[in-house]
């Protein structure tokens, strides 16, 4: 029977002991942590992400803001807004929501912020500091996977992990992290994508395997071995006359068949979704520490 990873609880925890952090912090009269979010255009789905972290960070006790831009701001004018939330030293940290809109160069814009301010860990130099072992702020997913693993207390040293995608958000970091020195960590890695040949050869060997591809029930119970830890990182909506809302949201795990050989798996949804804003707090709480960049 397979231990389910409740996300939700975690992820509420860890939001609990971030308030206990805010009270402290204001019972001695310090400067509550402050998170900024940039919102260009009105994307429907982005609109939703970013209010719930504005609410998760109301929730916590931080202080919040909310740029909202118009759909058509040029590139200039976000950069102008970038280099006054730079400067702005109320402001710990702060996340530009992707996807930005198509006139304006995501890349340009993730170089333009201040990597001590940069929560979503996207900046290369945050980036590479995640690769060499150093302080920096992990992008919040695979931190959110990570804090996962370590509360579950599940054994990963010298295991074999198997990635699949290789996703600059997901895919990439979580196979670095999971090769790491570190624990949880130390495990033998192999990242596996749309041009891996005989995928199933390498998820049938593994220990632990994080999916992150987008494709709904992609894995199933005969590509994996008995025991193996699951990470389900996939969320995509699809159509369901079994929901008011008219539609569900499922992983890229077919979840019955895979959790009976399982001994660790999360579900979808509950399980790394809940944890993406709960790391992002935790990055700003370390930035208004100074905890990164001293
Ligand atoms: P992406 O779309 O950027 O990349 C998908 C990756 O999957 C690529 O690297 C590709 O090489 C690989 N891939 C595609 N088909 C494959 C195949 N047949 N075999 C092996 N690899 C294959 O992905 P992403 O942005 O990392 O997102 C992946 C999923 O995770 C999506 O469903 C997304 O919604 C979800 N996601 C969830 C969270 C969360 O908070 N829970 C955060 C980010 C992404």
């Amino acid at each position: 029977m397979a231990t389910i990873i409740d996300g939700k609880l975690i992820s509420q925890q860890i939001q609990e002991e971030l308030t206990i952090e805010v009270n402290a912090i204001k019972a001695n009269g310090s400067k509550l942590p402050h998170l900024a979010a940039v919102l260009v255009g009105n994307d429907g789905a982005s609109e939703t992400y970013v209010g719930a972290k504005v609410k998760a960070c109301e929730k916590v006790g931080f202080k919040s803001t909310m740029v909202r831009l118009a759909a058509d701001t040029t590139e200039k004018e976000l950069l102008f807004i970038i280099e006054g939330l730079n400067n702005d030293p109320d402001i710990d940290g702060y996340i530009v929501q992707l996807p930005l809109p198509k006139h304006i160069d995501e890349q340009k814009i993730m170089m333009a912020i201040a990597p001590e301010k940069d929560v979503d860990g996207f900046h290369p130099q945050n980036v590479g500091r995640m690769a060499l072992n150093l302080p920096t702020y992990l992008p919040a997913t695979p931190f959110g996977i990570m804090q996962l693993l370590e509360r579950y207390k599940i054994d990963t040293v010298g295991k074999y992990c198997v990635v699949i995608g290789r996703s600059h958000i997901v895919g990439s970091p979580m196979s670095i992290l999971m090769a790491r020195n570190t624990n949880p960590g130390n495990c033998t890695v192999t990242m596996c994508h749309s041009k891996t040949a005989d995928l199933k050869a390498f998820t049938l060997k593994a220990d632990i395997i994080i999916v992150a591809l987008g494709k709904p029930e992609f894995l199933t119970a005969d590509m994996v071995k008995d025991g193996v830890v699951v990470i389900d990182v996939g969320i995509t909506r699809v159509a369901s006359t079994q929901t008011k809302s008219g539609f569900k949201l499922l992983g890229d795990v077919k979840y019955d068949e895979v959790a009976a050989k399982s001994s660790f798996i999360t579900p979808v949804p509950g399980g790394v979704g809940p944890m993406t804003i709960a790391s992002l707090l935790v990055n700003t709480l370390k930035s208004s520490r100074k905890e990164v960049y001293k």
